[in-house]
């Protein structure tokens, strides 16, 4: 019987010990593709599968980055109109951003890195740029002269590429892909400005994602996703004022070289697919709310919550049982 009764004990003590390190996740801050980012994993094999997490990153940033002379990307940029061998998973994303820039009509482009330099979004040596000198640099932004065969890439010369606008989506898919092969089924990244989300919170139930609020401090609610992106593109993420006393923000308009002048201060994408939520999130802050609307309304794979400029919030209806607003916040649904 007393055999029976420290047995029972040992059990209990055993499970409360297991439970209690699958409750303390392991935790990395990085800073990585210009932003800081935090990784927060849960699991028996979450050390090791954080330093794995870390190393992506970080691989990624050398492959993707404009600013590291040896990256793809860099020598693409400098490769003057001849052709440069990439990493195969180079050639893939610059295929998916083609594709996404002919889905988006133009809104997303690949290809404005000279236009981002010119107003210093790149260095922070802040500038407007003069009209003729954007109307110069326009001339060799069009995604469809990016010649892939393979892993072989040429652009024309005087163009550049910068997939800051997908990298941090991108970087979600491959860390999400990296917990499956490892049995992590709980880890939330914050890639700044994105949300990725693996399986469910600690305890189970929707990871619940807060979205800032454009004005302030706070957060305009909370969203509920497992095993999906929540992609935020913001004027107020990064931006200047000029002489004129303009702010003028990051997110540009491709056909016109400057700020999008959409009416939205930001636009959320929730998607399972990383690099596509981070894509779309971009490209609907240039399209505006009627036509983002529009493009979110005809596709099943994203839910998106556009913040006018006026304070407005413009909800997708399929987020309507996942999407708690703020006090007081009054909602639109679309
Ligand atoms: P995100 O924070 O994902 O919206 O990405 C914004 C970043 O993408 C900017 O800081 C620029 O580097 C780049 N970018 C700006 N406008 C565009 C655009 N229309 N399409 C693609 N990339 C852009
Ligand atoms: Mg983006």
């Amino acid at each position: 019987m007393k055999g029976i009764l420290i047995a029972g004990l040992i059990l209990i003590s055993l499970g409360s010990l297991v439970g209690c390190s699958q409750a303390e996740p392991e935790r990395a801050t990085i800073f990585a593709m210009d932003t800081v980012m935090t990784l927060t994993i849960y699991g028996d094999e979450a050390s090791a599968a954080r330093q794995r997490a870390a190393q992506e990153i970080h691989r990624l940033e050398e492959l993707f980055s404009v600013t590291l002379a040896d990256s793809d990307i860099a020598r693409i940029n400098q490769s003057a109109g001849e052709s440069v061998t990439v990493e195969p998973e180079t050639a893939a994303i610059l295929a998916e951003t083609v594709a996404i820039w002919r889905e988006t009509g133009g809104a997303f482009s690949p290809a404005l890195h000279p236009v981002l330099q010119a107003w210093g979004f790149t260095t922070g040596a802040y500038q407007i740029p003069d009209a003729d000198d954007l109307t110069a640099l326009l001339a060799h932004t069009n995604p469809a002269d990016i010649m892939l065969d393979g892993t072989q890439v040429t652009v024309p010369a005087g163009m550049e590429l910068d997939l800051g606008a997908v990298v941090k989506g991108y970087a979600g898919d491959v860390l999400a892909a990296l917990m499956v092969e490892m049995g992590i089924e709980t880890a939330i990244f914050s890639l700044g400005g994105d949300v990725y989300a693996v399986g469910e919170r600690p305890g189970g139930g929707p990871w619940r994602v807060a979205i800032r609020d454009p004005f302030g401090d706070g957060d305009i609610g909370v969203v509920g996703v497992r095993d999906q992106i929540v992609s935020t593109s913001g004027s107020y993420e990064r931006y200047f004022i000029g002489p004129d006393g303009v702010a003028y923000h990051h997110i540009l308009d491709p056909a016109t070289g400057r700020p999008a002048e959409s009416g939205l201060v930001s636009v959320t994408v929730i998607a399972s697919n990383g690099t596509r939520g981070d894509a779309i999130s971009t490209a609907l802050f240039v399209m505006g709310l009627a036509e983002g609307a529009i493009f979110a309304a005809q596709r099943a794979d994203i839910e998106v919550i556009f913040v006018t400029e006026a304070g407005e919030l413009h909800v997708t209806e399929g987020l309507k049982d996942r999407f708690t607003p703020g006090d007081g916040r009054k909602i639109s649904w679309i």
